[in-house]
């Protein structure tokens, strides 16, 4: 079968297209068929090292496909059924092994790429805003990089959560994606200051919470466009990591409440992978979720999706798909 393999730290260079053995699955896991797998910001960090992995390894940790074999003691999982994940090593591959009870059957109505397309991204969107911060109608959240993956869709169940949203983006056609998404307010905040803004916008009161992925460039602002006893969720760095700080400052902003958080500890159980994953595909059905696969890319092209993403060349998802 063929796969990206990673043998040693850097660049999208190091995402070498390769034929490897097929693997066989062992007790509890599946043997998946894949049809896409999901390009995301962690893939970055595991692939210049960021975060640290034993080498050599096979990227990606979303996707879905067909279960070709099941191995033992697999009970509710068959041949033929159709799955997809979030957390599984090693989905930049045409075939993966996946424990069972870290992956969900996909609802029939579901295509298998948009059940790729929405597993880690949707996932994490869903436990920012009904677990980290339960967001409530009449709170104000920021969410910063709103035309992103995980922005896109933390801004449509944001406002099915009832909230007011303001967007940052870097681009004015980003910001008209945000506000096509449902933001009340888009700022482009390569070009404005997003603290004078949300000020402005919030007649001085400050937002309830920040959702931040971008980290070391919005993060000292961030804090600053909080309320009194704001919460700021700082999950992300795409333009890098936050310096250490002096934990006062939180006091001095206003009693500040911080967490940064992870997807694995929110999906720790079959259990809580399923609950997110049953909201995630209904909303995809009603409708009230949309999803935009911004860019295709074959398995073969994994370096192209890396160097997109890590450009500010995207919007909403990138998928590798995997030859028939
Ligand atoms: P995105 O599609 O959001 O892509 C990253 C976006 O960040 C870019 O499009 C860009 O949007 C913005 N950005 C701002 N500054 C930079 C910079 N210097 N370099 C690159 N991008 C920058 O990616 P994902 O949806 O995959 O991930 C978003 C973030 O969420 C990542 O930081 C990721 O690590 C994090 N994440 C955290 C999880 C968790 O559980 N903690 C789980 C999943 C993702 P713009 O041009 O509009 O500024």
């Amino acid at each position: 079968m063929n796969a990206i393999l990673i043998s040693k730290t850097g660049g999208p260079e190091v995402l070498d297209y390769q034929s490897i053995d097929q693997p066989k699955p062992g007790k509890g896991e599946l043997l998946v068929k894949m049809q896409a797998a999901g390009v995301n910001f962690i893939d970055i960090y595991h692939r210049t090292g960021l975060y640290p992995k034993e080498l050599p390894f096979v990227p990606g940790l979303e996707g879905a496909g067909t279960v070709i074999e099941t191995g033992s003691g697999v009970k509710d999982i068959s041949p033929g059924d159709h799955v997809a994940f979030a957390t599984v090593p090693g989905a930049y591959a045409d075939y993966v092994i996946a424990p069972a009870d870290r992956t969900v059957k996909i609802p029939q109505d579901i295509p298998a790429k948009q059940a790729a397309a929405i597993m880690l991204q949707g996932m994490t969107a869903h436990y920012l805003l009904k677990s980290t911060f339960a967001l409530k109608k009449g709170d104000i959240a920021l969410v910063h990089a709103a035309a992103g993956g995980v922005g896109s869709l933390l801004v449509q169940i944001a406002k099915l959560c009832g909230a007011k949203v303001i967007g940052t983006a870097g681009s004015h056609e980003k910001a008209e994606r945000v506000k096509s998404l449902g933001a009340d307010q888009a700022i482009v905040y390569s070009e404005q200051d997003f603290e004078k803004q949300v000020q402005e916008l919030t007649g001085g009161q400050g937002v309830h919470v920040v959702y931040d992925s971008v980290g070391k460039n919005t993060f000292e602002k961030s804090l600053n466009c909080l309320r009194p006893l704001g919460t700021m969720v700082l999950f992300g760095q795409s333009s890098g990591k936050v310096a250490p700080l002096d934990l006062t400052i939180f006091n001095q902003k206003g009693s500040l409440f911080f967490t940064r958080p992870s997807l694995f500890h929110y999906i720790p159980d079959r259990e809580r992978l399923n609950q997110r994953a049953r909201d995630l595909f209904h909303w995809l059905m009603s409708g009230d979720l949309v999803l935009h696969i911004d860019q295709e890319y074959p398995l073969s092209k994994a370096a192209t999706a890396h160097e997109k993403l890590a450009s500010r060349q995207t919007t909403g998802k990138i998928l590798l798909t995997m030859d028939d």
